[in-house]
């Protein structure tokens, strides 16, 4: 089977109403960016930080995936599929693909702000459990926080998405502004002689030396697209 390795970034859940960051709209309007999504903002006001992320989990659990995250999910029949995405969203998951990498972690969890990454206080919250209270502690008595990569954080799973980036023999870049690092640089990690697609409503830049075949539509519309082409080409 041949190897399919798909980024995508928050274009692929627009259309499930989930807003992408810098088109407008939604909350991120109204909570600036350094306020919500650096660690000088949480040490700033940790319970803003938290009555964000609260907003967006209640957003996240009355979205449903869409034909986008589906298809993908489908494309797993005739391909061995990875996806890494910069999305903190669950669609991916909840439309069936089963191999996803998180690069910027996930909405529903939360975890220690001492010490984020340590698995042991890092808990999944449900549709009845969907906030984080002011105060709430994790399991080493720190504040609990959301389980995000921040600006100015590490993205610990840079490394293994650049390993599967190398082994593709197909590359997909879905919904993605690509202009956030380390993730816009993975392109970097392709053999020079694979297909790579890239499917975005607006033009996005990418390196030159790269076999890119532009889908200029919605994610919806562009993955049925790219399942033709696929198609055509065997
Ligand atoms: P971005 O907002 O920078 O770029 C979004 C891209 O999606 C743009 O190029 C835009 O043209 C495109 N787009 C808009 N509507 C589309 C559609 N219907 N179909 C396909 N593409 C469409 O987002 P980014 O590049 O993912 O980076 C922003 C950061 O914000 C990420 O780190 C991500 O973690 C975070 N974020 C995540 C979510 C989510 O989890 N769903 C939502 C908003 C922001």
């Amino acid at each position: 089977m041949k190897k399919l390795v798909v980024l995508t970034g928050a274009g692929i859940s627009a259309e499930s109403g989930f807003a992408t960051f810098r088109d407008s709209g939604g909350l991120w309007e109204t909570h600036p960016v350094e306020r919500v999504a650096t660690p000088e903002g949480w040490y700033q006001d940790p319970d803003f930080v938290n009555e964000f992320y609260n907003g967006l989990r209640e957003q996240l659990v009355d979205a449903k995936p869409n034909r986008a995250h589906e298809i993908l999910a489908e494309l797993e029949k005739d391909y061995d599929v990875t996806v890494i995405t910069q999305n903190v969203d669950d669609l991916h998951e909840r439309a069936g693909s089963s191999k996803v990498i998180y690069l910027h972690g996930e909405l529903m969890k939360a975890c220690s702000s001492r010490d984020p990454q340590n698995p042991f206080h890092i808990v999944t919250l449900d549709r009845e459990h969907l906030t984080i209270e002011p105060g709430t502690k994790a399991g080493d008595g720190s504040l609990l926080r959301p389980y995000i990569v921040w600006f100015g954080e590490s993205v610990p799973n840079i490394e293994p998405a650049a390993e599967e980036v190398m082994q593709a023999d197909v590359f997909v870049i879905v919904g993605t502004s690509l202009a956030v690092y380390p993730a816009a640089g993975l392109i970097h990690y392709c053999r020079r002689d694979i297909p790579i697609y890239l499917i975005d409503p607006k033009e996005v830049a990418t390196p030159s030396g790269f076999n890119v075949t532009v889908i200029q539509d919605v994610a919806t519309k562009g993955m049925a697209r790219l399942v033709e082409m696929l198609k055509a080409e065997g």
